[in-house]
């Protein structure tokens, strides 16, 4: 999960009132992952992470990752190398404080990185990033190349330093990668959703759904005024039915065989 709230999801850049806050969504994704027994990596954005600290401390002392998310979700393409490092070293001090130990994940806003900030993202001391994609149609995504990497795994990918690269799922349909998590998990009709996620199941590869506390918050998305009807309709579809997705996907992977892990127990398993 991309630990941010409504206006990080969909208005990082306007200005919008921020006294209103989704972020129920998350105590809901940990209510159904704790009846489940099921540990997840969060990534936070920095900004609002000392508003967090206390269920961050319970979730990061239960077992599940506690990462970055940039300080204040804006695109790392959007900004210039030093302002991207200036910024996510500002995020990172920010959540170690909090917890008072070292954070080893990473995940770009939007996936908006490319391979120079990457390396950023490694000499601050970070040990794995989750923004890789295959390529997108949009230009509000990024691509890693990953030059220097080898695929130690399907879908996972380290260098020599031991850096690795978890990529996020996507399911090719036609000439597209279909991303399957985000707005597109709550948005897409539900057959649709289940015969890719089924489809993608299929292969064996380790699968990375990806939400937001918007998506499971049972509060009303505020009326904002900036955005347009496109905007309206991707913050408001499909959050009455989204609960019931989420465990319909975690249904599905059980009965496909598949069970859990974050995303540093993987690390720490395949680094040894
Ligand atoms: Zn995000």
């Amino acid at each position: 999960m991309d630990v941010e709230d409504w206006y990080h999801t969909y208005f990082p850049e306007d200005n919008v009132d921020r006294s209103y806050s989704l972020m129920d969504g998350l105590d809901v994704a940990l209510d159904v992952m704790r009846k489940r027994g099921i540990k997840g990596s969060f990534f936070v954005v920095g900004e609002i992470a000392a508003s967090l600290s206390d269920t961050l401390k319970r979730m990061d002392s239960e077992g599940h990752d506690i990462a970055c998310h940039n300080n204040e979700h804006i695109r790392p393409l959007s900004m210039d190398k030093e302002q991207f490092r200036s910024q996510l070293l500002k995020a990172k001090q920010e959540v170690e404080r909090i917890l008072g130990h070292a954070v080893l994940g990473y995940r770009a806003p939007s996936f908006a990185i490319d391979d120079e900030r990457l390396s950023i993202v490694e000499d601050l001391g970070f040990k794995w990033d989750s923004s890789k994609l295959q390529p997108q149609k949009s230009t509000k995504y990024g691509y890693l190349a990953l030059p220097g990497f080898t695929e130690v795994s399907p879908c996972i990918y380290s260098n020599k330093e031991g850096f690795m690269e978890f990529e996020v799922s996507t399911q090719k349909i036609g000439s597209m990668n279909m991303l399957l998590g985000g707005g597109y998990f709550r948005m897409l009709p539900w057959p649709f959703m289940k015969w890719m996620t089924k489809r993608y199941l299929r292969t064996g590869n380790p699968y990375i759904m990806y939400i937001h506390p918007i998506d499971l918050s049972h509060r009303r998305m505020p009326k904002v005024k900036v955005g347009g009807i496109n905007k309206y309709l991707r913050t408001h579809i499909g959050r009455r039915h989204m609960l019931q997705r989420f465990n319909k996907v975690l249904d599905l992977l059980e009965k496909n065989g598949y069970s859990f892990v974050t995303i540093e127990q993987l690390r720490s398993e395949i680094n040894g």
